[in-house]
């Protein structure tokens, strides 16, 4: 049991979900790591977090599966005593035409970056209403607002987590409880650096060359969004000059939705 605020944060052994633990960490709340990754990355993880003085835990969930979704919620609370936010962050990318989409892919993307989050807020809200407070915050992206060619089922389901954001918001408005999403541009993570990969070897590119086309393509700014800035709007999301925000979304994308 921890007298800190708890944070539960999904797909948090790398990237952005990892740089929102460490943020959530440093304000002083106890963190529930989850996601994939070698015995070395989570281990890595783990450190990086515990750094912070902080009581830190993982869990194995994957996400693609409620059974363990239910798990990872009720490890969470048993390990802890209470979850104070829940922030959904895991998430995977396929890049085909709708076409040549792989089903198997299809579901997978739709698994993981919506459904999974379903299941962790319906998990997690009987015990926030009981206690009348509670933070949700998905992360979604720039594509739950606007598309990209080859990503649909990655548009399909960060439009679908914005409608689960508005929802839950709105179930819980008198609550105590607010829902949110944070959608952000292009940010320099695995995920990102896939796709970074791919453009340089389709178009005989260097990385820096590919990184440049990347954000010229589509971000104003022509820079990254950093993985820190996005555990500052989430914190941001938690703290009482939020309370009052809800169903919204705080976008941090270099103007890519401006235009
Ligand atoms: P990442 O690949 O670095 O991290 C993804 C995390 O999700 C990892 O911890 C991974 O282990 C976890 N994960 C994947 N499949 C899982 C499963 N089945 N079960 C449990 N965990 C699983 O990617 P990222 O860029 O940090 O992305 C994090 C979130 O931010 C995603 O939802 C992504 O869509 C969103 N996002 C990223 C960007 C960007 O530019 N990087 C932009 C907008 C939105």
């Amino acid at each position: 049991m921890s007298n800190s605020p708890v944070a539960l944060i999904t797909g948090s052994t790398s990237g952005i979900g990892l740089a929102v633990a460490q943020g959530f960490a440093k304000a002083g709340y106890a963190v529930m790591l989850n996601g994939l990754g070698t015995p070395a990355q989570i281990d890595e993880a783990r450190a990086l977090v515990a750094a912070h003085g902080v009581a830190v835990d993982y869990h194995p969930a994957d996400l693609s599966q409620p059974e363990e979704i239910e798990a990872m919620v009720r490890a969470t609370a048993a390990r802890f005593g209470q979850i104070d936010v829940l922030v959904n962050n895991a998430g995977i990318q396929h890049t085909a035409r709708v076409e040549a989409f792989p089903v198997d892919k299809w579901n997978a993307v739709i698994a993981i970056n919506l459904t999974a989050a379903f299941h962790a807020q319906r998990l997690v809200l009987p015990s926030m209403q009981a206690r009348g407070q509670g933070r949700l915050i998905n992360i979604a992206s720039v594509h739950g607002l606007v598309a990209s060619v080859e990503k649909s089922a990655y548009v399909a389901a960060k439009h679908g987590i914005l409608g689960l954001t508005k929802v839950t918001a709105l179930e819980n408005a008198e609550s105590g409880i607010t829902c949110n999403a944070i959608c952000p541009g292009w940010v320099l993570t695995p995920l990102v650096q896939k796709q970074i990969d791919a453009r340089a070897e389709r178009d005989g590119l260097s990385n820096a060359e590919a990184e440049r086309a990347l954000l010229a393509e589509k971000q104003p700014s022509l820079r990254f969004t950093r993985p820190d800035d996005i555990a500052a709007a989430a914190l941001f999301l938690c703290s009482p000059a939020a309370d009052n925000i809800t169903g919204t979304t705080i976008t941090l994308d270099g103007g890519w939705t401006a235009r």
